[in-house]
């Protein structure tokens, strides 16, 4: 059974393409400075380089004066937009607009977040933008400089670099997402660094270009056809990616060897947008004992490892949200010891998508598989002889 209600992602034929020889960044905040200035928002959230230091943020800024620090593309993602959104969001209705400009993979998390009513998107103009990737949290804090200028060389080439993070060089949802995640698209690929196309994605995203008098009245053909080629490449690099990974893992102990460095900070859980639980089980007293208990299981085994259940806790949470898992790599860049954790949670959460029919984040209106699941579901895995539903392989 899919879960998705739309299977394809179309795209509008017609957007409007706008001359980014000011620079690409520039042009992008020259169209959110006069949405702003023609109070068609209240207030813009956007990532911005905290003023006089090398650390990035989100404001929710509306002073124009601002816009100087604001950055549409950082070369990090420090916080990840979707929990952004949510800790603005999620308690109660907007009655000033807003548009917030996020990464894909940030959208799409603000998606599922929407789902489970942790973003309110009343009054919310989701604004996405083609994603060249982000590099290592860890490299741009060692030398921010060199790994600003290595990311501003992508920005321009748009080619594959081993720089980046490795979620990304394989993330197959780099651009633009379906008709109702965001409303509005930048396409800056088709004509690189020369031209940007706005996309419509959704009516409310129509009637911005209308309101700022942009129109749709421009192909975007270019923009389609290069953002195809470059899907075409991810898509190739990805199927490698997991074949690489399913190979380590099938090994005796793999999953335990990648996890064996751990300290259990649970920092992997606090950043990423889809552990959405207000209490988390792993960090509740369900899982703290009195001494007593502890030496008796030292004594059944010999010894006990602290901390506890470091194990538990990653199969765990891979359990509860690999569903929903964006691939963003939060996780990874937060790791003090180099857990390879987003490309293990992105390997899992690519495979049991599949199963499920499911992207997350690509659609308002797609339930999330296990509030959609059905008895009959997976019911040739449960009760093969009783089962009238073809497995996916006979019903080919
Ligand atoms: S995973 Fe990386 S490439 Fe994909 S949208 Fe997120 S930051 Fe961009
Ligand atoms: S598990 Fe990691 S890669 Fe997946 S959504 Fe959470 S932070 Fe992002
Ligand atoms: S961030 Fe790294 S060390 Fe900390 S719990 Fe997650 S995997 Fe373990």
């Amino acid at each position: 059974m899919s879960h998705q209600k739309k299977e394809e992602t179309i795209i509008p034929e017609k957007g409007t393409v706008l001359s980014a020889e000011k620079g690409t960044k520039r042009v992008i905040l020259d169209i959110l400075k006069k949405a702003l200035a023609e109070n068609l928002f209240d207030a813009v959230l956007i990532p911005a380089q905290v003023p006089e230091t090398e650390a990035y943020s989100w404001i929710l800024l509306q002073d124009e004066s601002l816009f100087e620090w604001a950055d549409p593309l950082p070369p990090v993602m420090t916080v990840q937009g979707g929990r952004a959104l949510s800790s603005f969001s999620k308690n109660g209705e907007l009655e000033q607009n807003i548009a917030a400009l996020l990464r894909p993979c940030e959208i799409r998390a603000a998606i599922e977040l929407f789902k489970l009513k942790q973003v309110n998107l009343k009054n919310i103009t989701l604004i996405s933008l083609d994603c060249p990737g982000a590099m290592p949290l860890s490299n741009y804090m060692s030398d921010p400089q060199k790994t600003k200028k290595d990311f501003q060389h992508i920005l321009e080439k748009w080619e594959n670099s081993e720089s980046l993070r490795p979620v990304c060089q394989v993330c197959q949802h780099f651009s633009f997402i379906d008709g109702t995640a965001a409303d509005l698209h930048i396409g800056l690929l088709g004509d690189k660094n020369k031209n940007i196309t706005l996309i419509p994605s959704s009516p409310k995203g129509k009637k911005l270009l209308d309101q700022l008098e942009f129109g749709t009245k421009d192909s975007v053909e270019k923009w389609k056809t290069e953002k195809q080629q470059l899907a075409n490449e991810k898509i190739k690099r990805i199927d490698a990616f997991n074949r690489e990974w399913k190979k380590k893992i099938n090994q005796a102990n793999g999953f335990f060897n990648e996890f064996n460095p751990c300290i259990n900070c649970h920092n992997c859980m606090n950043v990423c947008p889809m552990c959405y639980c207000q209490q988390c089980y792993f960090d509740s007293q369900a899982i703290n004992f009195k001494p007593e208990a502890y030496m008796q299981k030292a004594e059944q085994k010999g010894a006990l490892r602290f901390p506890l259940n470091t194990m538990l806790f990653h199969i765990g949470r891979m359990s509860h949200m690999v569903l929903s898992c964006v691939s963003c790599g939060a996780c990874e860049d937060a790791c003090p010891v180099s857990i390879p954790v987003s490309q293990l949670f992105s390997m899992v959460s690519d495979q049991t998508q599949k199963e499920f029919k499911y992207t997350p984040g690509m659609n308002r209106e797609d339930a999330l598989p296990l509030q959609d699941f059905t008895e009959q579901e997976f019911c040739e895995v449960e009760v093969p002889d009783e089962c009238h539903e073809k497995a996916p392989e006979e019903a080919k």
